[in-house]
């Protein structure tokens, strides 16, 4: 349309972009076209600029190899949406991938809705939407997007007694149908392994922790666990994990919180057989970007 109302252009698209027919008077007036993606027409090119590389929709393929395509060893390099362009837009080549139950796998980016039918699929989305909106979760959901390690996501059956379990060996973390919170403490997880910490320590449960407490705070204001001192469960280490949350990092608080941890994973029933060491207190956590909360 142009500012007087008058059709101008209309594009019709096959499934994967190809364009087969420009209709109206002048139909090269716009050159975004599917995925609001330029089209490049000159001299028959007819490919779509994506940024990190181009798209050709007649042979539905990319025209050079996946920037990240060690991420996707069971992906053709140049396959486009993992072949399936009605459920999934690839914005600019990089991504996370949600698997459904059959293991199907699914690629999440911020900017790309999931319009697809699977629960599975639906509800991993809809958490990731959820810290995509804030801002302190959106770092942690960019660097795994970035990240050149595959990570997976996934509804399932993880160990019992857990809401969630990262696998270091597969870098899939499967979640019991929880809350967006649970699913902040398993993404923090994931965070942390592609920081290079990694193993069952207190130090990266306090801190997966006090970022779940952040997006509590942040996304939900307190309303889906409920009071601050309920924190996901911290139990006796309340006091050192609330002077963090709100008076940012110290070490002192910071190695009370760890300590008290494995005190209680010592004598309470959560992470009593599980094995917990206590980790590197390191003088600058990861946590400490994401903390005070205010
Ligand atoms: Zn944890």
């Amino acid at each position: 349309m142009n500012e007087n109302g008058t059709l101008e252009q209309v594009t019709h698209y096959y499934p994967f972009g190809g364009v087969y027919g420009d209709a109206g008077s002048t139909p090269d007036c716009q050159d975004r076209k599917y995925n609001g993606k330029e089209y490049d027409h000159i001299h028959g090119l007819d490919w779509y600029d994506y940024g990190a590389r181009s798209y050709d929709p007649a042979l539905a393929t990319w025209t050079s190899v996946d920037p990240l395509a060690e991420k996707y060893p069971n992906i053709s390099p140049y396959a486009y949406c993992v072949d399936n362009p009605v459920n999934a837009i690839d914005v600019d080549g990089d991504s996370i991938t949600i698997l459904d139950e059959a293991g199907n796998p699914f690629l999440y980016e911020p900017t790309l809705t999931y319009s697809g039918q699977n629960e599975f699929v639906k509800t991993i989305f809809g958490y990731f939407d959820n810290l995509s909106k804030d801002e302190r979760g959106t770092v942690v959901v960019n660097r795994l997007v970035k990240s050149k390690n595959n990570y997976s996501f996934r509804l399932g059956s993880p160990v019992k007694n857990t809401a969630g379990e990262f696998d270091e060996k597969t870098l899939t973390t499967t979640l019991s149908d929880t809350n967006t919170l649970t699913f902040a403490e398993e993404l923090f997880h994931t965070f942390q392994h592609d920081n290079g910490e990694t193993g069952k320590t207190a130090v990266r449960e306090v801190e997966a922790k006090l970022f779940s407490a952040v997006m509590n705070y942040d996304i939900c204001g307190w309303n889906i666990i409920g009071a601050s001192n309920k924190i996901a469960g911290i139990g006796i280490y309340a006091e050192s994990m609330e002077d963090l949350l709100y008076n940012g990092y110290s070490q002192k608080s910071y190695s009370t919180a760890v300590q008290n941890f494995l005190t209680e994973s010592l004598g309470g029933p959560t992470y009593k057989n599980f094995g917990y060491s206590t980790g590197v207190l390191s003088q600058h956590p990861l946590i400490k970007n994401f903390i005070p909360i205010k």
